[in-house]
């Protein structure tokens, strides 16, 4: 039987999200976009020919209004591709109406920085009793990059012991400084101390001090920062014979003086300040004058590499193994006029639902991606946008 979905949130991510599930009219009976602002949800559904979405504003920072809106629906499923922030109330409004969840960014309090799974995983019980699943980080990293670590423990190895996880935006908006997701969600992430997995223990580094040149596929060398990213905590505790397990992330020049300035003049803090009687958090502002991640892709050039570069054994032997993908901004934005960023994010979410909505993927409970058979999602991958390569015995660009 087809189903209803909801999804929640219409920026940059939302709009690949509704273009890309619009298109899956056996899947579907009927989509609604909902989001803080009802005049965003409307623009994207008038680009969409193939279904006609319903949409609706919504505060999804209030589970009771949440709760309404799957009601008044009668939805079957809700992707969550608002912030992060709005995970908890949109899982706890899934179980007051037996919904079933996703979402590609785990929780984290808006009054500190700081994200895990722990909140998330906390739902395991109560999804699991009530029949229901909630789908973890479905998006590209985490997401995808989970599915290829999967892949790689199912096809390559015997054991898997060193995963280093490299992304790549090797693209050109043409501004001096925007963010490609969400700025306030972006820049809380990076400018957090940088962590990695070794030998059982997490190991903390001051942010963005560890950097080197990584080689990217169809990109050449681009500098690249050890980075803390939440799918290094579910992997290590999914894949326990890693031994080390680290996220690398690219960023240009321009951008890392933009921000050390935007920090060093506090724009970048969290807590509010008193500006002229009003509460204002500078980060927030900060937000509200960059460019949307939604408005990028017009002009955007070049493209992303992103991958999981692994070392184990096979047979008793060594082995490394290279898996990712890479993705033009320009094609993304001649499919759904999206950047690739976005792109990268809402076609693996809209994947990883169709997956649920037909039940390939459906056990009651809270999981990350990496928990299920990555064969029919990867199948899918390559049909939907985002085609994969992979590389055996290959020399991988940086040691072990
Ligand atoms: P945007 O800022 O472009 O969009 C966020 C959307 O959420 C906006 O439409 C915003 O509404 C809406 N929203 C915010 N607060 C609320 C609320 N309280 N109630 C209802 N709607 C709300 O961000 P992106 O689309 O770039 O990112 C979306 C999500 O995807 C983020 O959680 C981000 O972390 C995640 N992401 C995951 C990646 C992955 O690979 N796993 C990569 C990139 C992003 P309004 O327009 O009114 O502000």
């Amino acid at each position: 039987m087809k189903k209803r979905l909801l999804i929640i949130g219409a920026g940059g991510v939302g709009n690949v999200v509704a273009k890309k599930c619009a298109r899956l009219t056996d899947v579907y009976s009927d989509i609604m976009l909902a989001s803080r602002t009802k005049s965003k949800c409307d623009a994207i559904a008038a680009e969409i020919k193939e279904m006609k979405l319903q949409t609706a504003a919504v505060d999804a920072d209030d589970a009771q209004q949440v709760a309404e809106l799957i009601r008044s629906f009668k939805a079957d499923l809700v992707i969550n591709v608002a912030l992060p922030y709005q995970d908890l109330p949109i899982m706890d409004a899934c179980l007051e109406t037996n919904v079933h969840y996703l979402d590609t960014a785990n929780y984290e309090p808006i009054d500190e920085a700081k994200f895990e799974y722990s909140w998330q995983w906390a739902y395991q019980e109560r999804f699991k009793e009530k029949g229901l699943m909630a789908l973890l980080g479905c998006g590209f990293d985490p997401g995808v990059t989970g599915i290829f670590t999967a892949h790689a423990a199912k096809y390559h190895f015997d054991e898997i012991h060193y995963l280093d996880i490299v992304d790549c935006n090797a693209g050109d908006h043409g501004k001096a400084f925007a963010t490609n997701f969400n700025p306030e969600i972006n820049i809380r992430e990076i400018t957090q101390k940088g962590k990695y997995f070794e030998n059982g223990q997490w190991v903390e580094i001051d942010a963005m001090s560890i950097h080197k040149p990584i080689d990217y596929p169809n990109v050449g060398p681009r500098e690249s920062y050890l980075l803390y990213h939440e799918e290094l905590e579910s992997l290590v505790k999914n894949f326990p014979t890693l031994k080390r397990a680290r996220f690398w992330m690219t960023f240009g020049q321009e951008y890392i003086t933009h921000l050390r300035v935007l920090q060093n003049v506090g724009m970048t803090r969290i807590d509010p300040i008193m500006y002229n009687g009003v509460e204002v958090v500078p980060l927030q502002f900060l937000k509200a004058v960059l460019p949307e991640p939604s408005s990028l892709g017009e002009n955007y050039t070049g493209e992303t590499s992103i991958g999981c570069q692994i070392k184990g054994i096979k047979d008793g032997k060594d082995k490394t193994y290279f898996i990712y993908n890479n993705c033009k901004h320009q094609e993304a934005f001649d499919d759904v006029q999206a950047q690739g960023v976005s792109y990268t994010t809402g076609v693996p979410a809209t994947i990883g639902a169709e997956l649920m909505a037909t039940g390939v993927w459906m056990k009651p409970g809270v999981y990350n991606v990496e928990e299920f058979n990555p064969d029919p999602f990867l199948a899918k991958l390559g049909e939907y946008g985002l085609p994969w390569h992979e590389m055996e015995n290959v020399d991988l660009p940086h040691e072990y």
